[in-house]
């Protein structure tokens, strides 16, 4: 039996009848009588997992280096990415969790980070969503590697949501739009977003740490 399977035997009393009325589901597809991934999607993540430095459509920007956990493909990735937005469900950041630990990643990274931080939110989609991935990736992501995180960034003004803008309008759509929280001095910084598309707002942030004191940007999304 896949580890994944619930094994009804092993659940109390209580856990059995909200198992007959509520039975798990895989995260992903839906697939009654899972906790977490049913096999197949699991098996679709695990495949798809490419750490890697990747570079933007028009280059990088101000930031130092863009490293990616996976390409932004496969049906499995794109559900929970897209649920992750508006479901605040622990157990996605838990499906990630193994793939932010694997020494595969580790190579790619600093030697030495100074801070976790991330791309925040428009405050707009903060009160619309359930969760801010980034927030709880970079959260996540310190955690597990002992390191200190610390929201560095906030948004300010109000630009018009990135997804129908080409590259080009989508650099000037976001200048501006983000401002230190603290005074810095060369610092090395990891800055988590979720989906890195353009680059153009990691970059933007990455501009804006820099002037803040000469800081090394590395950033680290999930998807690419
Ligand atoms: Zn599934």
């Amino acid at each position: 039996m896949d580890k994944s399977q619930v094994n009804k035997k092993e659940l109390s009393l209580g856990k059995k009848l909200l198992f007959l009325l509520i039975p798990p589901h895989c995260a992903a597809c839906n697939e009654a009588g899972y906790e977490r991934l049913c096999p197949v999607c699991r098996e679709e993540l695990r495949e798809t997992f490419a750490p890697r430095r990747v570079l933007c459509p028009g280059g990088n920007g101000f930031a130092d280096e863009v490293i990616a956990l996976f390409p932004y493909e496969g049906e499995a990735l794109k559900s929970l990415l897209y649920q992750w937005k508006w479901r605040d469900l622990p157990v996605l950041g838990e499906i990630f969790l193994p793939y932010l630990a694997r020494r595969r990643l580790a190579s790619l990274l600093p030697r030495y980070i100074d801070r976790v931080t991330f791309v925040p939110r428009r405050r707009s989609d903060r009160r619309m969503y359930a969760m801010d991935q980034a927030e709880c990736l970079a959260r996540l992501f310190a955690e597990l590697r002992g390191l200190f995180f610390e929201p560095l960034l906030k948004r300010q003004g109000r630009p018009r949501p990135q997804k129908k803008l080409s590259a080009a309008k989508r650099r000037t759509n976001v200048a501006g739009t983000f401002v230190p929280l603290r005074a810095m001095e060369g610092e090395t910084v990891l800055l988590i977003d979720d989906i890195v598309t353009t680059g153009s707002s990691v970059s933007e942030c990455a501009r804006v740490l820099k002037r803040a004191g000469d800081q090394r940007v590395v950033v680290l999304c999930l998807a690419h």
